[in-house]
């Protein structure tokens, strides 16, 4: 029989396992007689018990494996680890807290079975999140849709199935800053979507603070798209043309002459500013790239 790895990615997720791993773990009538299902889950340096009850679920059931982080390497680590030590025909990709429903992984298994090779799970409604997040990634998607050249799709976070030909391609990657949502779609294997509406966390609190949403966030534009620098070379264009403008009028009426100063001061200094700091998020990611750390280090496993 054919296999099937689930990957959980777990960050101090103590309040919410045990529900989530039930409704994991009766995936696996569903399943039955189609595909043999294991799971993987990789707690990312959590510093609640987490490890404790994945250690007691690990012991019960060998289906159950677990992968423990030195220390917090973050969430799409954490899923690459996953996707590292699955050996299964297909691999799924699902959060912790129960936001992506378990049950719909049969239903992309059963997407998977028309001829795709990514199934991936798209939001219809999200609820109870609060609406600077709707707000934020509802912008984030499409200002990233704009500008990459690949075709990423919206509102879709890393809740997806894959098969293991796109496993092994996507495993080739091995760049630092990663934007899995964005690699997988780059391997080009044909993908489709299943909607659902994302629910509320079945327990406690969001482990994304505005802090790591805006990593991932720049990891996805310039990690995709080089517009970031296009935009700089523009930006130069106009403001000389603008201050050919100025030059003209200074030149013709009597302006303030502190107030042209400051002005221009602090419009050209900002500007300046603007783009050494695009600039500097491709040097510090050539700069992560040569150094060439591991992604992510296993302190320990079970099962595995
Ligand atoms: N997560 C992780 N490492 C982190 C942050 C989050 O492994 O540093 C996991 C977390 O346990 C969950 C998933 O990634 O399974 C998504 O996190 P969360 O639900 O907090 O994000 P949100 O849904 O609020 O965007
Ligand atoms: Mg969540």
């Amino acid at each position: 029989m054919k296999t099937l790895d689930i990957i959980v990615p777990v960050y101090n997720e103590e309040a919410c396992l045990n529900q989530t791993m039930q409704r994991l773990f009766d995936l696996k009538e569903k399943f039955k007689g189609k595909l043999n299902v294991s799971y993987i889950f990789v707690n990312d340096g959590s510093k609640d018990n987490s490890a404790q009850i994945l250690e007691e679920a690990a012991k019960k059931d060998k289906s159950v494996k677990v992968i423990n982080f030195s220390r917090n390497f973050g969430h799409q680590a954490a899923i690459t680890a996953g996707l590292d030590y699955s050996k299964a025909d297909y691999s799924a990709i699902i959060d912790a807290d129960l936001q992506d429903p378990p049950e719909l992984i049969y239903d992309m298994y059963e997407k998977s079975l028309e001829g795709y090779d990514i199934v991936y799970g798209k939001r219809l409604k999200r609820k109870s999140e609060t609406a600077f997040k709707k707000l934020s990634a509802w912008g984030f998607y499409r200002v990233l849709k704009s500008m990459c050249n690949i075709e990423i799709p919206t509102d879709t976070g890393d809740f997806r199935f894959i098969t293991k030909d796109v496993r092994e391609a996507f495993n080739k990657m091995r760049e630092k800053h990663r934007f899995i949502r964005g690699m997988v779609p780059w391997t080009g294997f044909r993908s489709t979507p299943v909607y659902f509406n994302r629910s509320e966390r079945a327990a406690g609190e969001t482990k994304y603070p505005l802090s790591k949403m805006l990593k991932l966030a720049f990891d996805g534009i310039f990690s995709f798209s080089f517009k970031p620098v296009d935009f700089i070379f523009i930006l130069s264009a106009v403001l000389f043309a603008a201050s050919l403008v100025i030059l003209g009028f200074g030149a013709a009426q009597e302006f303030e002459e502190e107030f042209l100063i400051c002005f221009t001061i602090c419009l050209i200094g900002s500007l300046n500013l603007l783009a050494l700091g695009i600039l500097g998020q491709y040097i510090g990611r050539i700069y992560d790239e040569t150094r060439n750390r591991p992604l992510y280090i296993v302190k320990n496993s079970i099962n595995l």
